[in-house]
């Protein structure tokens, strides 16, 4: 899984299903870190990525969860699959830190981001993300889970039965600086990507920015459940433009990469915005339209005709 070193994501979106079978498949990732760890000998599985900022990858999913540690309390960065997986961190957090939990914060609204709110909620931690995050559950989050909890066997390895939708509790939409623990924290939303939900989480001291899905290192970024792949390339070229060479950044699968990965994953993210735009002029329907090898090399085919619907939708909308 992953050999050690790898800082391209080509050919490993092998490694886990995404597309049309997000979350119904086994999805692993690599069970084991790489980079991140070899960052730190803490055995705990919290890899310290920047001055008193940590991650942990939490299966399933490979999921990155931060824990940005303050003199008074710890701010956690996205919240896992189901309240089973929030209690979790919360544990593991009280654990490795010796300090409460005072914040959370959603880097967007996909449920391997968000499902463990409640629990957070439910000890009366803030949680903060972007305010179009309700919207986003509405429309992809809530009709998906009643429909696997209305039939489970469509996901027989998952327990959805408890989760219940949980929105955040301090809604994001502008620049937001804030300092819960007593550590300062920059929130920024970023235009419509991999959702219209993206949140950027900067630790200005630390030099560590969160950028949830917008990057993905593990496997390729997945389009589906909201994206915009047309304005995807642009939204995180703006993010990276305030990003420094020396910053680290954590994506949302995968070890930490810098903003050169940034930026060719940027340059991937336009071919195939190109191509959407080339298929649409061109007349060919979703189902149709060849898919040009070297993306086929990066991306599954569904998750190529997600980008294609999306992008449709889009352009149709523009008139
Ligand atoms: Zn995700």
């Amino acid at each position: 899984m992953g050999g050690a070193g790898h800082h391209e994501w080509d050919g490993q979106q092998q490694r886990r299903a995404r597309g049309a079978t997000r979350g119904a498949g086994p999805g692993r990732r690599g069970a084991h870190p790489d980079t991140v760890t070899r960052m730190t000998s803490d055995v705990s599985g919290w890899a310290e990525v920047g001055d008193g900022v940590f991650v942990r990858r939490y299966e399933p999913v490979d999921v990155s969860v931060g824990a940005i540690v303050g003199p008074t309390g710890v701010t956690i960065v996205d919240t896992r699959n189901s309240p089973e997986e929030g209690d979790e961190i919360l544990r593991d957090v009280v654990a490795e830190f010796r300090r409460p939990v005072v914040a959370a914060i959603n880097t967007h609204a996909h449920y391997d981001h968000t499902f463990g709110n409640e629990r957070f909620a439910a000890h009366g931690v803030g949680i903060y993300g972007h305010v179009l995050v309700p919207r986003h559950f509405e429309q992809h989050e809530a009709p998906r889970l009643a429909a696997v909890q209305a039939d489970p066997t469509r996901e027989p390895d998952k327990n959805w039965a408890g989760v219940h939708l949980t929105p955040p509790t301090v809604l994001v939409d502008a620049p937001l600086t804030i300092d819960p623990g007593e550590r300062m924290i920059e929130l920024l939303p970023i235009d419509p990507g991999h959702t219209d939900t993206d949140l950027a989480v900067h630790v200005p001291d630390a030099g560590v920015w969160f950028l949830g899905d917008v990057i993905e290192e593990s496997g390729a970024p997945m389009f589906g459940s909201g994206s915009f792949p047309l304005g995807w390339p642009a939204a995180l070229r703006s993010v990276l433009g305030r990003i420094g060479d020396g910053d680290v950044i954590v994506p949302g699968h995968g070890a930490v990469v810098d903003r050169a990965f940034g930026e060719r994953q940027a340059d991937r993210l336009e071919q195939v915005a190109s191509f959407v735009r080339r298929a649409h002029d061109s007349g060919a329907t979703v189902a149709g339209a060849e898919l040009p090898a070297e993306l086929l090399g990066l991306w599954p085919d569904a998750s190529l005709r997600s980008a294609l619907r999306a992008g449709y939708a889009a352009l149709s909308a523009e008139g």
